[in-house]
């Protein structure tokens, strides 16, 4: 399998000591960082294909960091935090995160976070036979550029959110259950992680913003899980 090389930015050393020991075990390649501008500088000069953050490092808060990589990259960012109020996440997210894990987190969550993200770069590098454009109202979907367009207008969608999306629209009038979905953009292991995918929904009609005379295009179905209208 063609290992990723992955930039590991935490300030505590045993914990970062801990997630060094998994990725080797795993047959990962890694580079740390104990700082945020270390972290900046390592992303900078040698372009790794994942992170994973901490947010709370000694110089520059870990949301920072990930608004300065995002000025000039889309490489996959996990935050493991302790931090795991709602907000923090938010705030995470907002700021352009993929994906975030709580600490104290276990040895096979993390490896399951990163074989998505895995599987989620060999997806984005060879797009499939299907159309290749998307159109549901003003919603535009270009799947072989990546990118989704409301009236015209570019949305910035993180890959998760582009997933989630993708996802939706390929199923467009069916509903989907939060186990389903949950499945197929994160993976198996977090198919009961319901909270997440309420988090990245929002995140996602926020973005879709319709307004308030505009279309909704996902339904929520409670307690059961979301579907993408045909809308006129
Ligand atoms: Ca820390």
């Amino acid at each position: 399998m063609n290992k990723i090389q992955i930039l590991v930015a935490e300030d505590d050393a045993p914990v970062r000591n801990l997630i060094s020991t998994i990725l080797k075990a795993h047959d990962y390649h890694f580079m740390t960082a104990a700082s945020g501008e270390e972290a900046v500088m390592n992303a900078a000069s040698h372009n790794p294909d994942v992170m994973l953050l901490d947010l709370g490092l000694p110089d520059i808060d870990g949301v920072e960091v990930i608004r300065r990589i995002r000025t000039w990259s889309n490489m996959p960012i996990i935050v493991i935090s302790a931090r795991s109020e709602d907000s923090d996440k938010i705030d995470a997210l907002d700021a352009g995160a993929d994906d975030y894990l709580t600490k104290p987190f276990s040895v096979d969550e993390l490896l399951a976070r990163i074989r998505v993200t895995q599987r989620r770069l060999a997806l984005m590098q060879s797009p499939n036979g299907e159309d290749s454009v998307y159109q549901n109202g003003q919603l535009r979907i270009d799947f072989v550029s990546g990118c989704a367009y409301i009236d015209e207008e570019e949305l910035h969608l993180t890959p998760i959110e582009y997933r989630l999306l993708c996802l939706l629209a390929r199923n467009t009038g069916r509903v989907l259950t939060h186990k389903y979905i949950l499945q197929n953009v994160w993976g198996s292991s977090f198919e009961n992680d319901v909270n997440t995918l309420r988090v990245f929904m929002a995140m996602l009609r926020k973005k879709l913003g319709s307004g308030p005379n505009g279309p909704q295009y996902i339904q929520t179905h409670i307690g059961i899980g979301y579907r993408m209208i045909k809308v006129q």
